[in-house]
């Protein structure tokens, strides 16, 4: 048998014979003539099955050949005649590994996607979604590769974990042995403000979760968080990490993903915009355009998914939404020194409508104000000893922010829904497949 290559490589492999392993997942031609769609999970490419060129075997298999059906396949390479940059396959051999015997259920026509979503094994194959996985994949290396090459490293934070960042109402209650209730987690943030003590800046990346009822196409109850803190950072500082973060990440994507973008339909004029610097703007002055625009959101209150949505599509940059009134946000965030009220905080909202994809904030590091704030959010101290104990020995100032993997995938992709983001969705309704 010739070398067995992948699909990615024919282009090094021209005018040569060569075997590809994989699946057929479409088929056209009759007669004297089929053009076998094949995938190896590298690329796709077509294959070319003319009567004249192949045994009578051979001709005969590839007219019988099912949709899914997994095969072997040997054939010469060649350029396409009219498309650039594109190979197939003249093929000479096929060698079937299992013959689907029964209708596929994912069909070229049209499905609902709740259909799709109950078949989410299979419609992972489908060339949109290998494609959106491939970019959520480079997104997750590329944040890797900027905060390794900017002095962060990683460290794991728990799952189970006894205590509450902002109290227990959305979070997943386990049951742990003798020890009563565990949560699991909903972000490794505390856990990072103690490793900053020892490695200065790190991060972690993993699955988090989210008992909190909202059904909306930005919310899932297990999403994947990178959660990212340095130490003798301030709230300016971190804000501009994020902007340095999300433009390598971006810039990333549109260098090793841009066909598949193409693909996606996305278009990529937005991506091509994003450069220093992101727009910032204060709650107070967002709230105030708001309103302008006919929202009946109020200077107390947190913005909401559709204040997000079009307040993004307003602006072709993401937008920093500062300063946020302390009563909306979390205990541990520092307070702006200039008015008590607000947090040092930032969401970070992406364009064309996406909304939050980074919570960030400066955390408090005074010992006595965060424990009045603990006493204030009327959380229960006992557990909070330890994260009390970071700020005795030796505190500093120290920023970070989480980011949503399926959000940022979501919209570097222009996904309207984010549960095409992750390979099997949870939400409040579906746990399956
Ligand atoms: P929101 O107000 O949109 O519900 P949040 O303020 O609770 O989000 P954070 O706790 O700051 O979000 O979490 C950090 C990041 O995690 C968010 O900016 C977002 O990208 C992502 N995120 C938060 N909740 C969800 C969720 N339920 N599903 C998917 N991603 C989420």
């Amino acid at each position: 048998m010739p070398q067995r290559v992948f699909i990615k490589d024919l282009k090094d492999h021209k005018d040569r014979e060569v075997t590809i392993k994989g699946w057929m997942f479409n088929k056209r031609g009759s007669g004297k003539i089929f053009f076998l769609q094949l995938r190896d999970g590298s690329g796709v490419t077509q294959g070319i099955v003319f009567k004249n060129d192949v045994s009578e075997e051979v001709f005969a298999l590839a007219e019988a050949l099912t949709m899914e059906s997994s095969v072997i396949i040997t054939g010469l390479v060649t350029a396409h005649p009219k498309q650039e940059d594109t190979y197939e396959l003249q093929i000479r051999d096929i060698e079937v590994v299992q013959m689907v015997d029964e209708e596929y259920p994912i069909s070229k026509k049209e499905h609902g996607t709740s259909f799709l979503l109950d078949n989410r094994h299979l419609w992972l194959r489908s060339s949109k979604q290998i494609i959106i996985q491939r970019v959520r994949n480079t997104i997750i290396n590329s944040i890797y590769k900027y905060l390794n090459n900017n002095g962060f490293i990683k460290i794991d934070s728990p799952i189970f974990t006894p205590n509450a960042c902002e109290g227990t109402t959305e979070l997943f209650e386990v049951e742990y042995f003798d020890e009563g209730s565990a949560y699991l987690s909903q972000s490794g943030q505390l856990y990072l403000e103690a490793a900053i003590f020892g490695v200065g800046r790190c991060f972690d990346f993993g699955p988090v979760f989210r008992a909190e009822k909202s059904k909306t196409r930005r919310h899932l109850t297990e999403f994947w968080m990178m959660d990212a803190e340095a130490a003798f950072v301030e709230h300016e500082e971190n804000m501009e990490i994020q902007e340095d973060l999300i433009i390598y990440v971006v810039e990333e994507v549109l260098k090793r993903n841009l066909r598949d973008l193409k693909t996606l339909e996305r278009d990529i004029e937005p991506l091509k915009k994003i450069k220093k610097p992101f727009i910032r703007m204060t709650h107070k002055e967002a709230v105030d355009k708001l309103r302008k625009m006919g929202s009946d959101i109020t200077h107390d209150m947190d913005l909401g998914g559709d204040d997000e949505t079009i307040l993004t599509k307003e602006f072709d940059k993401p937008i920093f939404i500062e300063k946020y009134p302390a009563e909306v946000k979390a205990f541990y965030m520092k307070r702006d020194p200039k008015d008590e009220n607000l947090s040092l905080c930032a969401d970070l909202l992406a364009p064309e409508g996406y909304g939050e994809i980074i919570g960030g904030s400066e955390r408090e590091a005074d010992y006595e104000t965060l424990l009045k704030r603990i006493k204030e959010h009327e959380l229960p101290i006992e557990p909070f000893n330890w994260y009390l104990d970071l700020r005795k020995y030796g505190s500093v100032p120290h920023s970070g922010f989480g980011i949503g993997l399926e959000r940022l995938t979501g919209w570097i992709c222009g996904r309207k829904h984010i549960r095409e983001t992750i390979p099997f969705p949870r939400t409040i309704k579906r746990l399956t497949p």
